[in-house]
């Protein structure tokens, strides 16, 4: 694959945030971000919003980081260092939503990437937001999104459609588009049976299909975030949406191919790759 261009050593590269969970296990959340972004070369930034108890056969717990200390992490780097784009992940509450969507209006960040991961539960189906806190992903955090990125299950809670299919992949692009983001992004990489990993970009005129072999590995935590951070890299570098989330996508499967296993549940999709490249 291309990889995105790198900064020469002693120069500032582009500067990435993550806003969202800690696994303890390594293989999600902050920590797959910041390893797609080191090893895409671009500087990571975080603001943790979780603290999870996790390890590869599940999420034990959270804690949540208490709101005043998540703005404080976004408006620090923000006003010293600057971000070129910004993820979010787990958000865990709709007071966190509510925090995040505020701070990012706040500090006039309209016109910056915005790539929004609408975590709602691990793999194994713990959950990492409350449900209570879907309408304010909805109506808070959806309209100022660059682009949102459900997989099937998120899409199912979040707009109430059973994605079987393209045609049900179209309506809820649709639907998705909608709540207001300037783009959306339906995963078809949980379409079950299928040998392709089929995913429809929609921006309100268009629909753009990045297909994929599908990799059955048993060792996939982490692949929706690794997807969303090497898209928000890709949008920070300047790319076309369609060229960033072809970029993430590509990513993600090199990252799935080389998952591995880990502890006595399910490993994490591998960044690592890219060091033997
Ligand atoms: N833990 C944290 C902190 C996460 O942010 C996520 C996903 O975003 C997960 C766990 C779940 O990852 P997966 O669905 O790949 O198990």
């Amino acid at each position: 694959m291309n990889f995105l261009p790198l900064t020469p050593p002693g120069q500032t590269p582009p500067r990435v945030l993550t806003i969202a969970g800690s696994d303890s296990g390594g293989g999600a959340g902050i920590q797959a971000d910041m390893r797609t972004f080191a090893l895409l070369g671009v500087h990571s930034m975080v603001a943790i919003t979780a603290v999870t108890v996790q390890n590869s056969l599940g999420v034990k717990g959270f804690h949540e980081i208490p709101t005043d200390v998540i703005a404080g992490q976004i408006e620090a780097v923000v006003t010293d260092i600057g971000v070129q784009a910004a993820k979010t992940g787990m958000l865990a509450s709709s007071e966190i939503i509510e925090t995040v969507a505020g701070t990012w209006r706040d500090l006039g960040l309209a016109g910056t990437p915005f790539v929004v991961d609408p975590v709602c539960a691990s793999m194994h189906g713990d959950p990492l937001l409350h449900s209570s806190a879907l309408g304010t992903l909805r109506t808070e955090l959806f309209p100022l999104a660059s682009l949102v990125t459900p997989n099937l299950d998120e899409v199912r809670l979040l707009v109430g459609i059973e994605v079987v299919d393209e045609q049900t992949q179209r309506h809820a692009a649709k639907a998705l588009h909608a709540l207001g983001p300037q783009w959306a992004l339906v995963k078809g990489g949980h379409l079950r049976g299928s040998a392709h990993s089929p995913d429809l970009l929609y921006d309100g005129t268009e629909f753009y299909e990045f297909d994929a072999p599908r990799v059955d590995t048993g060792h996939d935590h982490g692949a929706g975030d690794t997807l969303a951070a090497a898209t928000a890299c890709a949008l920070a570098h300047g790319y076309s949406m369609p060229e960033a989330v072809a970029f993430g996508k590509a990513w993600v499967t090199e990252c799935l191919r080389a998952a591995y296993p880990l502890g006595a549940g399910h490993g994490p999709v591998s960044a690592l790759f890219r060091l033997q490249a």
